[in-house]
């Protein structure tokens, strides 16, 4: 895709004739997740509000931006033109920019805040506007009943690190209209994403699958089956995963990987109890590489 370019105002028409037009996106929350957006959107051309409650956070968002700007240049994924212009388009902001077409919301993931925060868009935005949550995990029926427009909320459900992942699963709540989920689909393939769409549900498409691989790997080695390293070579070679399941889950935190499963568990039943091992290891502080040792050792450099 070029970067170059920023977006002309494009029209959306939906299923019952609703014209949309988006050039102008906000961010809401700036911490690890809101600034990779902010930074796909404004070097997809996109118009670029990132807001955060706390100016340190919005300090430490834009310095992050022009890292992975220069990251984006050192792979040759960017021009030094487009990361100028990219930084041109960004605007941090503590109040929120009433004049975007299309919110993505990236604030931490509590449903109280989250309630709180939909609330507040849906009175400052324009009733057309599609209001998108980057949640992980929680209801988007919940959060689209704290506004005057549930038809237009609607999951958008981005990887970390955002710059990098291609993915974006589009997530329907029970009243997300055809129109929501074009939005999103057109903003999400003029960042230079793929998008799937999924119905609610818990773990959506990835964290879902993703969870069951890495709790068998962790039966598998409480059962002798083969030691850890060989687990992840099999998964590497064998499956073509770019990352064995004990390596991702040290990135990951193998306390964010149990409370993933705890959660799957309770609404998905047996098929996601946590492996008693991976209780045991995050019990012993081995959390991952945050913490110096998990499945594997990570001495100090
Ligand atoms: P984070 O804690 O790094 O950032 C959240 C930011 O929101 C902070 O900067 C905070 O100051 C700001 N904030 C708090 N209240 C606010 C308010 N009322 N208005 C505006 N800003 C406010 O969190 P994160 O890891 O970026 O996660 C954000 C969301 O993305 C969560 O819902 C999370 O589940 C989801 N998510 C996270 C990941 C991940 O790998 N971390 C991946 C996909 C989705």
């Amino acid at each position: 895709m070029p970067h170059s370019m920023p977006v002309d105002r494009a029209i959306f028409t939906g299923s019952n004739g609703v014209r949309v037009s988006v050039r102008k996106v906000a961010i809401i929350g700036s911490g690890l997740m809101g600034r990779g957006i902010a930074y796909a959107a404004a070097v997809a051309g996109f118009e670029t509000s990132l807001h955060d409650v706390s100016s340190s956070a919005l300090d430490a968002a834009m310095a992050q931006i022009r890292v992975d700007l220069d990251e984006g240049l050192a792979r040759g994924k960017l021009q030094t033109a487009d990361a100028k212009a990219a930084l041109q388009r960004l605007a941090p902001v503590q109040d929120l920019d009433a004049d975007a077409e299309f919110v993505i919301e990236a604030v931490p993931e509590d449903i109280a805040l989250k309630l709180r925060v939909f609330a507040r868009l849906d009175e400052v935005y324009r009733p057309e506007v599609v209001l998108a949550s980057n949640t992980s995990g929680l209801s988007i029926t919940e959060i689209a009943a704290s506004t005057k427009r549930p038809a237009r909320v609607v999951g958008m459900h981005f990887f970390n690190p955002v710059p990098r992942m291609k993915l974006i699963e589009i997530v329907r709540g029970l009243d997300t209209g055809e129109d929501a989920i074009a939005v999103v689909a057109e903003v999400a393939q003029r960042m230079g994403k793929e998008s799937v769409v999924v119905r609610e549900s818990p773990g959506f498409i990835t964290s879902r699958i993703n969870a069951i691989i890495g709790n068998e790997a962790f039966f598998m080695l409480e059962a002798g089956v083969a030691s850890a390293r060989d687990i992840d070579k099999a998964l590497k070679l064998g499956l073509n995963h770019p990352m064995g399941p004990f390596e991702l889950v040290d990135l990951v935190g193998l306390d964010t990987r149990l409370s993933v499963l705890e959660f799957l568990h309770a609404r998905l039943g047996d098929k996601y109890r946590p492996c008693p091992l991976l209780v045991q290891y995050v019990r012993a502080g081995r959390l991952g590489r945050k913490a110096g040792r998990g499945v594997y050792e990570y001495p100090a450099k």
